[in-house]
């Protein structure tokens, strides 16, 4: 029943505004206000008038390609994020938050709706194809499915959007909602000046603001290029531990040793690089005295082989490639960790419920991602998938990680002995593999069925037949990323890993 056939207007409008937290708290004592004879609500009157709602700012800064187990504040023992790691420590950090699809396109769109690649359609990244094709692949909202920055703005909020790569550009239907806007005019450019533009916007814009910053310095094309860090971050004992620890300096086809430090080097200097911006909006939020009433989400897309189970880039499904950052930092939050499993789809869901104010209804209706802070939050199967073309999907429960590529290969791996996954259990665990193929597929199932609930059969494209699946493969190869070898030199070992950024 509507809030508004229950409780009088001067107390309905005002909770509506609140998030869903909020409203379930508050619940009990205004139900009783309502109950109480009228006189009794009357002494002193100024105290029943509700406190005018907040409308806390959103700032959401997605680093690319950004694996959680490089930064501080996830174990790693080189200093590649100091400013991320002082926000860690007034943030919830979300221990294992796994992106939904390793590339950029697909999972940033998972982030802004709540929902599942094969629920918004968006499968992978276009920008090597036609315009037109790009036009047919992008993102694009439905009555029933919208992007969280096309809510904000409808509900008053200022939007602006400043991306660095053509992965994220207007072409692929992420900007939908923003304002304020600036991509790059190639298909990649630097942090720095995505953050300029974002500095300056942010400078004068009222509140409440919501600003969605993209940072590519970690990524492969341009991180080649950066050498702002890299004597910084030279090749140590650490490094060394590290690579040995993670099996990555072992080919996975040929088992012989490969030398992947000198990637590394250069990928932790481009995280050093995007910390940097991040210590700069911070700055600037708190200068003009704002910064308390900011809700702050640190995330990432997807994370980077590095050579691990052989892939330099990303695409499959391995818990490299998806484990992503999440930090979580709201006015009356308590700082904190948490070891549950979420997913990316459950990002946003988290930072609406935990920040009253927020618009939060329409959200939270058509997201599958839930409010991962909520006391009846329960760990639930976590879904990835690769692009299409390499076919794989993974569904992590539990200790549990179920692999499929293909259709039939199935790797189970049991993450409390084996936290890299370099040994399938599959064979001595068939009861295990069984119930989470099952899990798998009913999930699936579900999201295709949501996909036609949302599009009703128009709109975003559907899940790929075996045709066009195979001629994105082609397509990706003919851009030179789908081989992209390896980055120690010798180029010939490393499998799949094709990218499309
Ligand atoms: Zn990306």
């Amino acid at each position: 029943m509507p809030l508004s056939q229950i409780l009088p207007p001067c107390i309905a409008a005002p909770l509506a505004a609140c998030g869903p937290r909020v409203r379930l708290a508050l619940l009990p004592a205004l139900l009783l206000l309502t109950v109480l004879p009228a006189a009794a609500r009357q002494d002193p009157p100024a105290a029943a008038a509700p406190a005018a709602a907040p409308r806390p700012n959103l700032v959401l800064i997605t680093l690319d390609t950004t694996r959680a187990d490089h930064l501080g504040c996830y174990g790693y023992p080189r200093p590649t994020s100091p400013t991320i790691d002082a926000l860690a420590a007034e943030s919830v950090v979300f221990e294992r938050c796994l992106a939904v699809l390793p590339h950029t396109t697909p999972s940033h769109a998972s982030i802004f709706t709540g929902v599942y690649p094969y629920e918004h359609g968006v499968l992978s990244c276009s920008f090597r194809a036609s315009v037109e094709d790009q036009e047919r692949r992008a993102f694009a909202p439905t009555e029933r499915l919208r992007s969280y920055a096309q809510i904000l703005a409808d509900a008053g909020w200022n939007t602006g959007g400043f991306v660095t790569a053509a992965t994220t550009k207007k072409i692929t239907g992420l900007g939908h909602g923003f304002t304020a806007w600036s991509e790059p005019e190639a298909e990649v450019c630097a942090g720095d000046e995505a953050a300029a533009h974002a500095l300056e916007w942010l400078q004068t814009v009222p509140e409440p603001f919501f600003l969605w910053l993209h940072l590519f310095d970690a990524h492969a094309p341009p991180r080649e290029k950066h050498v702002k860090w890299v004597k910084e971050f030279a090749v140590d004992a650490a490094l060394k531990q590290v690579v040995a620890e993670r099996g990555m300096n072992v080919s996975a086809r040929s088992g012989r040793r490969i030398d992947r430090t000198h990637e590394i080097v250069r990928y932790d200097a481009g995280i050093r690089m995007m910390d940097d911006h991040v210590r700069d909006v911070r700055a600037r939020i708190a200068e003009r005295g704002a910064w308390e009433r900011t809700t702050v989400v640190i995330t990432g897309d997807h994370g980077e082989g590095l050579g691990q189970h052989g892939v330099p880039l990303h695409g499959p499904v391995w818990q490299e490639q998806v484990r992503v950052p999440f930090l979580l930092k709201a006015a009356g939050l308590a700082p904190g960790r948490v070891p549950m499993l979420v997913s990316s789809i459950d990002v946003l869901a988290t930072a609406i419920a935990s920040s009253p104010g927020l618009p939060a209804d329409e959200f939270l209706a058509q997201a599958r991602g839930q409010d991962a802070l909520s006391s009846d939050f329960e760990e639930r199967p976590v879904f990835s998938m690769s692009p299409p073309q390499q076919r794989e999907h993974a569904l992590s429960v539990g200790r549990w990680r179920l692999i499929r590529r293909q259709r039939d290969e199935l790797l189970l791996f049991d993450l409390e002995r084996d936290p890299h996954e370099l040994k399938n259990v599959a064979a001595q665990q068939p009861e295990v593999v069984k119930r989470l193929e099952q899990q798998l597929d009913q999930l699936i199932r579900d999201q295709k069925r949501r996909h036609a609930w949302y599009y009703e059969g128009h709109g975003a494209e559907a899940p790929l037949s075996d045709e066009e699946a195979e001629k994105r493969r082609k397509e990706l190869e003919a851009t030179g990323y789908a081989d992209d070898g390896d980055a120690g030199g010798d180029g010939d070992e490393d499998e799949g890993g094709d990218d499309g950024a």
